[in-house]
């Protein structure tokens, strides 16, 4: 994307994204937009590893009507991370959390 364009709606609530660190976050539903290298990121932080490991995503059913990609347009693909419900863009541009679900999910990946 460029600088300059709008930034796009949030998938879920079609709120406005803010920018927030290297994600984005809705301003009304509090959703956050990230991509997949910044979440591995934020894990790799979360454990004080030295190197990311992949992220381990699970298939999900879905029980609600996709979500779009705020990059793309493509419906997100429902999956599961860390026990929290994520939508992932099936090109590759970010992983969508609910509010909470991206703290629920960094406090998953900490080993007790
Ligand atoms: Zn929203
Ligand atoms: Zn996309």
């Amino acid at each position: 994307m460029a600088d300059g364009e709008p930034s796009p709606g949030c998938p879920r609530c079609g709120g406005q994204l803010a920018p927030l660190g290297a994600g984005r976050v809705c301003r009304s539903c509090r959703g956050a937009w990230l991509s997949e290298d910044r979440l591995a990121e934020m894990v790799r932080m979360m454990n004080d590893a030295l190197f990311a490991e992949a992220l381990a995503f699970a298939i999900r059913e879905a029980a609600e009507a996709a979500l779009r990609c705020p990059a793309c347009g493509e419906a997100l693909v429902p999956e599961s991370f860390a026990h929290q419900p994520v939508d992932r863009c099936p090109r590759g541009h970010g992983v969508w959390l609910d509010d909470g679900e991206l703290t629920a999910a960094l406090r998953a990946v900490v080993p007790a």
